[in-house]
């Protein structure tokens, strides 16, 4: 009996056994622990439904054919169909994604999407792909999983490494399989395509708007605030552009090619355009040069991953001079280092579960505009988006409150309990 994972009663194979999927684990055992969620709901609730391997053959611009290899795993299908994004890149492993998958389900219950979690990746360096052979990856991915995916399904979207246009190929793929256009099989689409005003800046957006809700509470003016912000992408870029115009000087940026520092601020503006012209950060000249690890353990009011899990750990957790950390990225921060954290107790973390959380509650507004063939403009999707991260910030705090738990114990717990509960309700199949 391959049973790798403690505390657990469950017969499980290792197939997802890795660090990033222990850490997940772990954090839900802690508040299954906290919530003193029965034994017979424990296991359904922590582990992933089902999973799909799936292996991909291309044709390479020069004749040769390479095979890269992809999954999708659905952590929970007992809320809804399952949503999740689909990452492009070359550490992606199954027990990453497993780890992805379990976080959205918490996600997406804490703020009330009828949705369970799910997450897919490819093992691939996107920026070694020519666009025709990333067209031919991105449809070859969608065919593998036509019948595993759908509108009342599992529903992708982008994450690192993808984008508008490779969600656009997914899309093209699935509905000729099906003979008609399915827009809402994906979410995060070009707005040609029944993409959402809004969807692209969502999940920065939500990332900002928490943060200067958080910096209010602390009586902080986002005025007078300094932010470092490491990975440039899509979450990254956007939340550095939203909170700019709050009146934040983002004093630090980065990406896989390294890090920028100007005490002065950076201006963010010519940064994207440098990025979207050069394709990296590097050389740009608005800015010294410093490292990605140096970044993290800047003094600034704000730090903000943006990037990669498990980035903040052990060995430099206690070297953080921010006085907010606004988990942007999905997972940044180890056990470990939540420990240090706690225990320093003069960081208010903004946990992944509500930071990020901009990004699927506009896909849901997104897949809810394609049922309905009935589009709404950009204020009327923003206004909700703040409804409901107002929603979930407040549940966080009073849950926060009321328990004396840490603010991520907080947000899981109340993401946990939901699904659980929903679980308990539909009852175990004989
Ligand atoms: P992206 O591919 O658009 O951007 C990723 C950025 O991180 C790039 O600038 C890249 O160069 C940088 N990066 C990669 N490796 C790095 C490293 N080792 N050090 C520093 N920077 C590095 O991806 P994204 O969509 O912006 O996603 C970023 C994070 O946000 C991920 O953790 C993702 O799961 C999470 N997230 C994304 C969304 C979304 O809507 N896209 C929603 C919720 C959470």
């Amino acid at each position: 009996m391959g049973h790798n994972f403690a505390m657990s009663k469950a017969v499980v194979s290792s197939l997802y056994d890795s660090e990033v999927f222990r850490m997940a684990c772990r954090q839900f055992d802690q508040a299954a622990d906290a919530i003193n969620l029965p034994d017979t709901l424990r296991d359904r609730t922590k582990y992933p439904r089902r999973c799909l391997a799936v292996s991909l053959p291309i044709r390479r611009d020069d004749g040769s054919v390479t095979v890269f290899e992809g999954y999708r795993v659905q952590h929970n299908l007992s809320t809804g169909p399952s949503k999740g994004g689909v990452r492009f890149h070359e550490k992606v492993t199954l027990g990453e994604v497993a780890a992805l998958s379990m976080w959205m389900s918490w996600k997406c219950s804490l703020v009330g999407l009828p949705y369970g979690g799910a997450k897919g990746g490819v093992i691939v360096n996107p920026r070694e792909l020519s666009p025709t052979e990333l067209e031919h990856l991105a449809r070859r991915y969608m065919q593998e999983l036509v019948g595993f995916v759908g509108p009342q399904l599992d529903i992708p979207a982008p994450d690192l490494g993808t984008n508008e246009q490779i969600m656009a190929w997914m899309m093209d793929t699935y509905s000729s399989h099906v003979g008609h256009i399915t827009p809402a099989v994906v979410t995060g689409k070009p707005i040609a395509l029944g993409g959402s005003q809004g969807r692209r800046e969502a999940t920065g957006v939500g990332v900002a708007y928490l943060v200067r809700k958080y910096l209010e509470d602390l009586s902080l003016p986002i005025e007078k605030a300094t932010v470092a912000i490491q990975g440039f992408g899509n979450v990254g870029g956007e939340a550095a552009l939203a909170l700019t115009s709050m009146g934040a000087r983002v004093v630090a940026i980065s990406d896989y090619t390294g890090a920028l520092y100007n005490a002065a601020g950076i201006d963010v503006k010519k940064a994207l355009a440098y990025v979207q012209y050069a394709g990296v950060l590097k050389d740009f000249d608005g800015a010294d040069p410093i490292t990605n690890e140096e970044l993290l353990e800047l003094e600034c009011t704000v730090l903000v991953p943006a990037a990669l899990e498990r980035v903040i750990h052990q060995d430099n957790a206690a070297r953080l001079k921010c006085r907010v950390l606004a988990e942007a990225a999905n997972g940044p921060t180890t056990n470990e280092a939540d420990r240090i954290l706690e225990a320093r107790g003069d960081i208010e973390v903004i946990p992944d579960v509500l930071c990020n959380s901009g990004g699927v509650i506009v896909s849901y507004f997104e897949w809810l505009q394609n049922l309905q063939s009935y589009y709404w403009d950009k204020g009327e999707v923003l206004a909700k988006l703040t409804v409901m991260l107002d929603r979930a910030k407040d549940a966080v705090e009073y849950q926060k409150r009321k328990f004396k738990f840490s603010r991520r114990l907080a947000a899981l717990t109340l993401g946990i309990e939901r699904v659980a509960e929903a679980k308990q309700k539909r009852g175990l199949f004989p």
